[in-house]
């Protein structure tokens, strides 16, 4: 068997084998812990079991029946479960798709099994609650239950002034805005605001960055890119009593009863993306699980908007009580500097800090991967940038 090459490491604080990277600030598909990269690199060609015993063989090369195969999912699974306490009557589902499958895949599955368009309940408090609830008027009557366009999404609409429908299939919110930057600091409790309804979460940017209260959710789901792995894997995370309400028209492959059955089997699954997944939660494992990765997070978050709000060329116009501590959309008081920040950063090693072109601006991600050095360097870039240009 060839020997395989492993990358060239610098070895430097805290992180052993550290490569010296840029930090890649992207939205998503998004930075990975070098870690899993490392370990991913180290055994591509030739993956070896928990004892250490070689298959001869790539992940992306076995069949997703096989022995080898099987024990990567339920590690990843199993992981997952621990981390992120994922009570028993939750399935747990590995898709494909994308989060934006999703916006119909949801309504395929829980507007049934009669025909006709039941009522759902969104709350719109940015991009990507907005395209679910466009979405779902294919296949269920969506009621728009509260709305922040008028703060232009820099607000959560407070629960309790929510109009939520009688008898809605399910309430959807987006837990976590990847691109207004807001972020539900807890999840509502809908039975205390009158409705039986279920609450559908898209946590995608947000997924296993903070601890979930499962209570209050029936299912919740995120594409893979920005907290999990790589694209092309899809998390659903789905209350037992919710499966069995699809609509006729639901493709089979895409019926949330037909995969738990399956354990995410009923077709291929995306099998390399689970593998590089469970390699992450081991990742998480290490780094403390859930708890210690918030606090993390939440000093990553604070050190860059108190640099945001101490300046006076860059703001942030999010109201602070629902600050993403994921996706930090930020501008600049002079516009015309942005490509020139832009540049600027870039050959500090700090990437794709462009906001997204719906809003404009600059945003930085900084999702559990990103470690905090990155947060730390990108401050003192904005601090020089602003001292030299404004
Ligand atoms: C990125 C993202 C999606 C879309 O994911 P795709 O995999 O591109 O379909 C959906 N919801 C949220 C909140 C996202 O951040």
């Amino acid at each position: 068997m060839q020997p395989i090459a492993h990358p060239k490491v610098t070895p430097a604080k805290n992180e052993p084998g550290r490569v010296t990277r840029p930090f890649n600030f992207s939205a998503g598909p998004a930075t990975m812990p070098l870690a899993v990269l490392q370990r991913a690199a180290a055994e591509m060609c030739n993956w070896h079991d928990a004892n250490g015993k070689p298959s001869g063989m790539g992940v992306m090369e076995m069949s997703h029946r096989g022995k080898a195969f099987g024990s990567i999912v339920q590690h990843a699974e199993a992981s997952l479960r621990r981390l992120l306490l994922v009570p028993e009557e939750f399935h747990i589902l590995f898709m494909q798709g994308g989060g934006l499958a999703q916006n119909a895949i949801v309504p395929l599955n829980l507007c049934g099994p009669a025909p006709g368009k039941p009522a759902v309940d969104f709350v719109l408090t940015g991009s990507w609650s907005q395209k679910s609830w466009q979405e779902a008027a294919k296949y269920s009557a969506p009621h728009i239950a509260a709305s922040a366009q008028e703060s232009a999404f820099h607000d959560i609409p407070d629960p309790a002034t929510w109009q939520l429908s009688a008898g809605a299939r399910y309430v959807h919110i987006c837990s976590n805005e990847t691109i207004h930057g807001v972020e539900f600091q807890s999840l509502p409790d809908l039975r205390a605001l009158g409705s039986e309804a279920p609450l559908v979460v898209d946590f995608s940017s947000h997924v296993a960055s903070r601890p979930v209260d499962w209570s209050r959710v029936g299912l919740a789901f995120a594409g893979a890119q920005k907290n999990l792995g790589p694209a092309g894997l899809t998390l659903v995370v789905v209350r037992d009593d919710l499966l069995g309400a699809a609509l006729d028209i639901c493709p089979s492959a895409f019926n949330f009863k037909n995969i738990a059955a399956n354990a995410s089997m009923f077709n291929t699954p995306p099998t390399y993306g689970i593998y590089m997944a469970g390699l992450v939660f081991d990742w998480l494992e290490q780094q403390g699980g859930i708890v210690a990765i918030e606090a993390r997070n939440i000093e990553k978050a604070a050190l860059l908007y108190q640099a945001i709000d101490a300046s006076d060329l860059y703001f942030n116009p999010v109201n602070p009580g629902c600050r993403s501590r994921m996706n930090v959309p930020f501008f600049l008081r002079e516009p015309a500097l942005e490509s020139a920040f832009l540049q600027g950063a870039e050959q500090a090693g700090l990437l794709q800090l462009k906001g997204h072109k719906s809003v404009g601006g600059l945003r930085a991600s900084i999702y559990n991967a990103m470690p905090l050095e990155g947060v730390q360097a990108l401050v003192a870039f904005m601090r020089s940038f602003e001292r030299t240009r404004a």
